[in-house]
């Protein structure tokens, strides 16, 4: 008889976090695992709330971690030039970041941890958010993706309730950013790039030597579309305000679908 296992990959999200809470409550009877493929570019709020996960819920995190990581990545991706070959980023169109970084890790965890088994994979993806689950399910008959927030109609403000109800809380990184990854995703808002900036200067300065930007060459390989780091940072005034992000904001710069799509990538590569 073909075994069931159960996992829930935490993001370092709340979302995600709040999904932990939730099924510990609503599924005591499940042996659940949980686990955290960490791209070695995490905020360092992200291995805090970690951590406060793991206390809180008394729980143990398997991090799964890339075999070649992005310093690696970064100088193998690179584009050819009439100037020579120059690394190029990741961006919405070209997301090689998650896969090298996320989804093949957390793909080879799978297929060693659970051979010859059914996984459910709980995804954390909210009712108010779900604006498309179409082609979002997994066709790979050993994988079975479930949305336990959407099929009981939870939406933000029950998620707030139970990480505020658990004692968990936000990941402190929420008062400046509104999504879980790497310092440097290109899904940042420009008010976002400069929360890392007045947050974690370090890290913004070495997201910036990641940037090529050659005008008089015509070459381009910045982390937003049409500013550079550098000149951000000169136009700082212009993007910035005092107000704290709200939750909706994130729906300017990333969709649920897209979010979706960090976690469940995988299925369309185990597929095919
Ligand atoms: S968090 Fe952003 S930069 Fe990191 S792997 Fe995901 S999409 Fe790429």
């Amino acid at each position: 008889m073909t075994k069931h296992k159960h996992v829930i990959a935490l993001s370092g999200g709340k979302d995600s976090a709040a999904l932990a809470v939730y099924m510990r409550e609503k599924h005591p009877d499940l042996d659940l695992e949980y686990v955290f493929t960490d791209s070695g570019c995490e905020l360092p709020e992200t291995y805090e709330y970690l951590d406060r996960i793991r206390a809180v819920l008394n729980i143990d995190i398997t991090v799964i971690k890339p075999e070649k990581g992005w310093d690696y990545w970064s100088l193998v991706k690179v584009k050819r030039t009439p100037y020579g070959a120059f690394p190029y980023l990741p961006s919405p169109q070209q997301r090689w970041c998650t896969e090298v970084l996320k989804l093949i890790p957390y793909e080879q965890w799978i297929n060693t941890r659970f051979p010859d088994c059914m996984v459910n994979s709980y995804v954390g993806l909210r009712a108010d958010e779900s604006s498309d689950r179409q082609g979002l399910v997994s066709r790979n008959p050993d994988l079975r993706v479930r949305f336990p927030f959407i099929e009981d109609g939870l939406v933000y403000e029950d998620i707030r309730d139970i990480l505020l109800g658990s004692g968990l809380g936000f990941p402190d990184y929420y008062s400046w950013r509104t999504r879980s990854g790497c310092f440097f995703c290109f899904y940042q808002s420009k008010r976002e790039w400069l929360g890392l900036y007045k947050n974690h200067p370090d890290l913004y300065y070495k997201a910036m030597k990641y940037e090529t930007d050659l005008p008089d060459k015509g070459i381009r390989f910045t982390w937003c579309q049409d500013l550079s780091l550098r000149e951000l940072l000169e136009k700082k005034d212009e993007f910035e305000d005092d107000q704290v992000l709200e939750e909706g904001e994130i729906s300017r710069d990333v969709s649920a679908e897209s979010r979706l799509i960090d976690t469940l990538g995988h299925l369309s590569r185990r597929e095919g």
